[in-house]
């Protein structure tokens, strides 16, 4: 544990070494700035740093300031948080979690989704094309992906409206317009670029932290009805694209050096522009949750493409970053049972019903 004066309760997803940024407003109609979560706390950084690229509404423009602002304001936190004489200058700028509201935290330029879990790209190969081959010819050489809808990025916790569109079921005698009867969860990890790059310049395997400052939690809502009508030959659209759900906070790589692991063995070895280089394998463990019943611990050391691979494949053809650049990781399914990080794969296709335990509670209905 990193030291700290400051109290924070045991098990708090916010311990002193973490540190993630976050937009959060307090009062009523206060106006959105950037803090760190700490504790019960966040730390309302404007104030605090006497800088002004923390009272803005998006991280955005601290992101762009580089690797070495952040791991300077990172030092300095670490500092005014690590040494009890500096005690009375921060604790006037902790606001209990309680009394926030969170906000978007990235203005988020491009999206972009991978597909880099072996096991769910097995899984979903199987069930979608039970005729051919789980992975199609290139997976292994490349890190598929697709580029999603940026403006529909929204916060953990904002209502998603069931999507309509146009499906087709085995057995209907043709597409019907109407609600997604199975709307899904992706549970993914999402890379956050700071830093942005020259167009027509593909940016190294080795560059990963000169542009990218750090993660976030990542909910790929997919309605599968409207996606596996659609889907052929362009890949996914309207089944992806009415939302995607982001945590409240970003989690800056530096936090997460100690969970840095080499990445499953690739076979065949890729070419040499995706020559794996330093090890980005991170050793995370998700929860899925459903209404409070833990369904699935999908295990993100299991994924077969680095984010730092992904950096330099969605780079290669010159397209140029951005800094507000979002990409994911893609589903996260490990391949054991229960590992699975979507209800598709968890139910076998909706074949094997998902139990929970506190289900047969009678429901509350809001008023
Ligand atoms: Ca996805």
């Amino acid at each position: 544990m990193a030291d700290t004066w400051l109290e924070v309760p045991p098990g708090s997803p916010f311990p002193a070494e973490s540190l993630p940024y976050g937009v959060f407003s307090s009062a009523p109609g206060g106006a959105p700035r950037v803090g760190v979560a700490v504790g019960a706390h966040v730390l309302d950084l404007a104030p605090l740093l006497d800088d002004t690229v923390f009272g803005r509404a998006s991280l955005n423009p601290f992101l762009a300031r580089g690797p070495d602002a952040w791991r300077a304001t990172r030092g300095l936190l670490q500092d005014l948080l690590g040494h009890r004489s500096r005690r009375d200058e921060v604790a006037r700028h902790l606001i209990a979690l309680s009394d926030v509201r969170l906000h978007l935290p990235v203005e988020v330029a491009d999206y972009v989704d991978f597909y880099s879990s072996l096991h769910h790209a097995q899984n979903l190969g199987r069930m979608l094309r039970p005729d051919s081959e789980a992975l199609t010819p290139n997976w292994r050489h490349l890190p598929v992906a697709y580029h999603g809808r940026a403006g529909t990025v929204v916060v953990s916790g904002t209502p998603v409206v069931r999507p309509r569109g146009q499906r087709r079921e085995a057995g209907d005698a043709g597409p019907s317009l109407g609600p997604s009867t199975r709307l899904d969860i992706e549970a993914e990890v999402g890379f956050v670029v700071g830093v942005g790059s020259e167009p027509g310049r593909g940016v190294a395997v080795s560059a990963f932290r000169d542009h990218v400052f750090g993660v976030v939690l990542v909910n790929d809502w997919s309605a599968r009805d409207i996606q596996a009508w659609e889907y052929v030959p362009l890949g996914p659209f309207l089944g992806k694209s009415f939302a995607t759900s982001v945590s409240a906070w970003v989690l800056p790589l530096e936090a997460l050096e100690a969970a840095r692991v080499p990445s499953p063995r690739q076979d065949p070895p890729p070419l040499p522009y995706l020559a794996p280089g330093e090890d980005w394998g991170l050793d995370l463990s998700l929860e899925v949750a459903l209404n409070g019943d833990v369904v699935a611990r999908p295990p993100f050391a299991s994924m077969y493409w680095t984010p730092a691979q992904q950096l330099a494949h969605m780079t290669v053809n010159g397209a140029a970053l951005r800094t507000g650049d979002l990409y994911a990781s893609g589903t996260v399914s490990g391949p054991a049972p229960g590992q699975q990080g979507s209800l598709i794969e968890l139910s076998r296709n909706g074949a094997t019903p998902i139990r929970l335990p506190r289900s047969c509670r009678t429901p509350r209905l809001p008023r």
